[in-house]
């Protein structure tokens, strides 16, 4: 049963097996585990409940009903913009589906740092496999690649640098190219419509426009959480709520979670290491109209610079990021582009013509979430030290990409207004580019807030998920992760979250034991 808090006219109060809060890649993944074996699930979301109906192919729309702040979050100084969903379903609402397995490389590094054994591939891939089945997940068929994709692809070949299309979560796709503000087709598999369902209509009830915000532990054991049940439109409290429940699990992304945690505990494992996966947006400009909107965003990925190379002394000399083909629309293209008056209705005229490629960095130096004296959740995060080096990097090559692809121009949409006509102009392109709010910078891949792992002075939860210092308390998000995945995350959430699940059934029993 899905229980629309904005409709709510009385408190509720209620008892479950498992409490989840969020809805999204992990709390829909985990949800779905424990209501198929027999659990009481209830799940909790701050965000709305909305259909395919409802999903107007408007940015705007999306913007104000499931955009986190209404699309507007950004970090204290404003120079990283965060993007993600509030809604049934989470940030896969939004997302756009490219759902790649973590390499194993990086789950070595994460056993190696952070004692997390169990992370092989040959304990994770059954719950991959699952999944991949569930989602319909599948390598992007030829048909769905739009003539940036093509454009992006056909530079990568003359160049020899190595691409791919991407594993994608969509059956029977239309290709009508607007992913990102919801799919009207039910064609993309998010946890809306594949995780949720088997929860709702299985026993559990899902409960939106319900924000926790109180975590109960007695005896240093949670019991449960409290919260507000919203009106959608006005955000004015119709009604408290209180779950009580034998296992709690925190799935409201690496913002959701940590805010939820710093407000509650005093760990100061949390908030401290907050990854993003810095995306940083290149344009080109083909002089004919190409139709890059149709299709997916994303069906075709770079893959040849994930690693870093350094140099004989051991200095960095390239790569730490895949680049994943973009497509924009038309007022978020605007706010990107750091052009103004004459030069940017210029620009944007030329929307139409215009390929893309976004960067994914695989980030050094995480950031840090808090919550300031005035009860507000802030982040703060800075592109540095080699960093720095792998975002010029990644402008570079994308650069030359585009004009092996025959673009005519290539824009670097910095305050400098760096534009790129021939291989030469390509060593203009430097650190004073991504310097901060030089340039527009995202991150949409939130992760790493309430880390497992085995030091319980470096990390929320132990490997179980379990948090170290609260029994019963589990994380199970893209928060749980102890570091960037280099890869889109979501995949690697969702089989993180199906392990968890696994494990807290073996442990707890049905009924929460
Ligand atoms: C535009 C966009 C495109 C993307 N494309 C891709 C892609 O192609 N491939 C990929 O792998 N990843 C992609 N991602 C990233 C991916 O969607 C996320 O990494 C992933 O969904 C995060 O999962 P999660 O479970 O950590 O959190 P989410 O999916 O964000 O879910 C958390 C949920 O918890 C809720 N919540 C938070 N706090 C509370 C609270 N106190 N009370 C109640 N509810 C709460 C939130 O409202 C939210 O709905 C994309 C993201 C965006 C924004």
């Amino acid at each position: 049963m899905i229980i629309q808090g904005t409709n709510a006219s009385a408190d509720v109060r209620e008892r479950a097996d498992v409490v989840i809060v969020g809805t999204g890649s992990g709390g829909g993944t985990l949800g779905a585990y424990l209501a198929e074996r027999g659990w009481d699930v209830v799940m909790v979301e701050r965000g709305g409940f909305f259909r395919a109906e409802d999903f107007s192919q408007r940015e705007e729309d999306a913007m104000a009903d499931f955009n986190g702040r209404r699309g507007l979050d950004t970090t204290v100084d404003n120079a990283v913009f965060l993007n993600y969903a509030q809604a049934v379903g989470g940030s896969t609402v939004h997302y756009w589906g490219d759902s790649f397995r973590p390499p194993p490389d990086r789950l070595e590094r994460w056993r190696a740092e952070h004692g997390l054994d169990w992370m092989t591939p040959a304990e994770l891939d059954p719950h991959f496999e699952a999944i991949e089945t569930e989602l319909g997940i599948h390598v992007t068929p030829e048909t769905l690649l739009n003539e940036n994709n093509r454009l992006v692809r056909e530079g990568c070949e003359k160049l020899g640098i190595e691409g791919a299309k991407p594993p994608t979560a969509r059956v029977d796709c239309l290709g009508c190219g607007w992913t990102q503000f919801g799919c009207p087709y039910n064609a993309k598999t998010s946890q809306l419509i594949t995780t949720i369902p088997r929860v709702s209509t299985g026993g559990g009830r899902v409960y939106s426009d319900a924000r926790v915000d109180v975590l109960h532990i007695e005896d240093g054991r949670a019991t449960g959480v409290e919260g507000e049940l919203t009106a959608r439109d006005s955000g004015e409290v119709r009604a408290r709520f209180r779950i009580d429940a034998d296992v709690v699990v925190l799935a409201g992304g690496a913002l959701g979670t940590a805010e939820l945690l710093l407000r509650n505990i005093e760990d100061d494992t949390v908030g401290r290491r907050f990854y993003i996966n810095p995306h940083y947006f290149v344009w080109a400009d083909f002089g004919r109209r190409i139709d890059n909107v149709s299709g997916i965003p994303c069906a075709y990925v770079v893959h040849e610079y994930r690693q870093v190379r350094t140099d004989e002394r051991g200095r960095y000399a390239g790569g730490g990021y895949i680049m994943l083909s973009n497509h924009q629309s038309p007022g978020i293209t605007a706010a990107m582009l750091s052009s103004v008056g004459a030069d940017h209705t210029d620009r944007m005229k030329r929307w139409h013509q215009l390929g893309s490629v976004m960067s994914v960095i695989d980030e050094e130096h995480p950031g840090r979430i808090f919550v300031g004296k005035d009860g507000i959740r802030r982040t703060e995060y800075n592109v540095e030290g080699v960093d720095q080096l792998k975002a010029v990097d990644y402008l570079k090559q994308a650069s030359r990409i585009f004009l092996a692809a025959g673009a005519e121009e290539v824009w670097v949409p910095d305050v400098y207004g760096t534009i790129i006509r021939t291989e030469r102009d390509i060593d203009e392109i430097g650190v004073r580019s991504v310097q901060p709010n030089a340039q527009f910078c995202a991150g949409s891949h939130l992760m790493g807030t309430a880390p497992l792992g085995t030091n319980p002075a470096d990390s929320f939860a132990g490997p179980t998920g379990e948090a170290h210092r609260v029994r019963g308390l589990y994380v199970a998000d893209g928060a749980a992760l102890p570091g960037s995945v280099s890869v889109d995350p979501s995949l690697t959430i969702m089989g993180v979250a199906r392990w968890i699940a696994a494990g807290i059934h073996e442990r707890h029993g049905r009924a929460g034991g």
